[in-house]
């Protein structure tokens, strides 16, 4: 049974679907005028976890994930650009797939953009005014109207009166509470514009998620996700609009993730202004970035300061490195595979077991990460680099590896070849250390001469040179390998 955090009811709840075994989901996307931000990444690694889970607890997903494609800021920058502003979507749709598939996440199975749906947004506000949740002004402007909508505030657990009273008076004066939001404006002149029936013009952001929702998914959906700062007003002004026309319950379950937080200033630094995804991507690597935000629980912030990153870094070539021993196990030709040792087949089955369990716990993944660990250093335990691999050696690297693998397939993660990838985590960290690999490969050669010459002290003490330096050294029948200690 999958347990959800329903940011409504402020509670765990356990997940029933509306539908048999069928999982209807919509997590709000980004607007489309720029490079996105570190931050705005947590959610699409996230909700493809969610996805992925549903998937493997035997649900169909529908996963809606929608661009924003018309938006002040995307005017700004076509003006900026002297370009139009369909032009400026389309870039920066390209340029978030381009990162989207360098980061192996799933595919949606829509991505809806707002300008698509101008229809459905003049359909659905023409049945708020019908039904009074929503007036027309003077100037041609729509607005919603708060007070009409008895349970306004219930998902953000605010009340009206509170609101009102933090509400700042605003100078234009059109609106018959302050708190009330736009649905359709008049466009200003060199602005897109739609016709509608209050004039030519363009929806407000609001209306576009729940008409892009309700058009693809219908009037009620599973789960709605987001950022934290989209609760208010955002997705309390979705409730209003899609039960004020429909009449219907709109979302069962809301799911939000937290902020990512830069820690210190030397990181922001260190990728520039503005820290975008593909600033982080090409200086550390998708892999990185993805293992940092699921580290974290969802819902308390991820801390991306360096000491975290090299925290991440670390890990990761743990990670690796057991990944890298079993798949060398498993190429022993000439060794046949036996049967797991029992102890070992216990603790494989637990560490799954236990893996399901937190994340049909909503989401736990940082519980995930400390099985992981645990398996691994049971894996290292009997079996360490130079080791002769036996029938049963062999056999614990394959259920060692499936585990791995079921783990990895859920997160999207673990997609590198072992060997490679484990080789550039200990550059990042030789590179923390302020170590140089090719001094490490020369203090390695001095103890193999040693060796030769059968000069054992001074074997010794390059090994314990290197040890100081955090390096770890294995004498293999294939010879002399090392590598960083994680
Ligand atoms: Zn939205």
């Amino acid at each position: 049974m999958i347990k959800i955090y329903n940011t409504q009811t402020k509670q765990k709840e356990e997940f029933h679907s509306i539908e048999d075994r069928k999982v209807k989901m919509y997590v709000c996307g980004p607007t489309v005028y720029d490079l996105l931000h570190v931050g705005n990444f947590r959610g699409a690694i996230f909700f493809n976890l969610v996805r992925n889970w549903f998937e493997y607890r035997g649900y169909e997903v529908t996963y809606v994930y929608n661009y924003t494609d018309i938006d002040d800021k995307i005017i700004k920058r076509a003006n900026e650009e002297s370009i139009k502003t369909e032009d400026v979507a389309e870039k920066y749709i390209a340029e978030f797939e381009k990162d989207f598939q360098n980061l192996g996440l799933k595919p949606h199975s829509h991505n809806p953009r707002a300008t698509h749906h101008i229809d459905g947004m003049v359909e659905m506000i023409e049945k708020l005014i019908e039904n009074e949740k929503a007036y027309v002004t003077e100037g041609g402007e729509v607005f919603y109207s708060v007070e009409s909508f008895s349970e306004y505030g219930k998902l953000s657990h605010k009340n009206l009166d509170e609101l009102q009273s933090g509400a700042r008076v605003e100078v234009t004066a059109n609106k018959k509470n302050p708190l009330d939001f736009v649905l359709w404006k008049p466009s200003k002149p060199n602005e897109p514009k739609w016709p509608s029936p209050w004039g030519e013009g363009r929806p407000g952001w609001h209306i576009e998620c729940s008409v892009m929702s309700s058009k693809i998914l219908g009037d009620t959906i599973d789960i709605h996700g987001g950022g934290i700062d989209l609760i208010f007003p955002h997705h309390e002004n979705e409730i209003a609009q899609s039960e004020g026309s429909s009449g219907k319950s709109f979302v069962k379950y809301w799911m939000h993730n937290n902020f990512i937080n830069f820690g210190d200033e030397k990181m922001s630094k260190s990728l520039g202004n503005t820290v975008t995804g593909r600033a982080f991507i090409e200086k550390y690597h998708p892999e990185i970035f993805k293992f940092m935000i699921l580290m974290a629980h969802y819902r308390s912030q991820s801390d991306f300061s360096v000491n975290q990153v090299n925290n991440a870094v670390a890990g990761l070539a743990r990670i690796y490195s057991s990944l890298v021993l079993a798949s060398e196990a498993l190429a022993a030709s000439d060794v046949q595979r036996g049967e797991i040792p029992k102890k070992f087949v216990t603790l494989l089955q637990g560490a799954k077991k236990a893996t399901e369990q937190a994340l049909d716990d909503d989401f736990n993944t940082p519980e995930v990460f400390a099985r992981v660990f645990e398996t691994i250093r049971a894996f290292n335990s009997r079996f360490r680099p130079g080791q002769k691999v036996t029938p049963e050696i062999k056999a614990m690297a394959g259920g060692f590896r499936d585990f791995m693998k079921f783990v990895g397939e859920q997160m999207s993660l673990m997609r590198e070849e072992p060997k490679s990838f484990l080789v550039s985590l200990d550059s990042m960290l030789l590179d923390h250390k302020g170590l140089k690999r090719e001094d490490i490969d020369q203090l390695v050669e001095q103890r193999v001469q040693a060796r030769l010459e059968k000069n054992f002290e001074e074997s010794d003490r390059l090994r314990d040179e290197l040890t100081a330096m955090g390096i770890e050294i294995h004498d293999t029948p294939e010879g002399t390998v090392w590598e960083v200690q994680k």
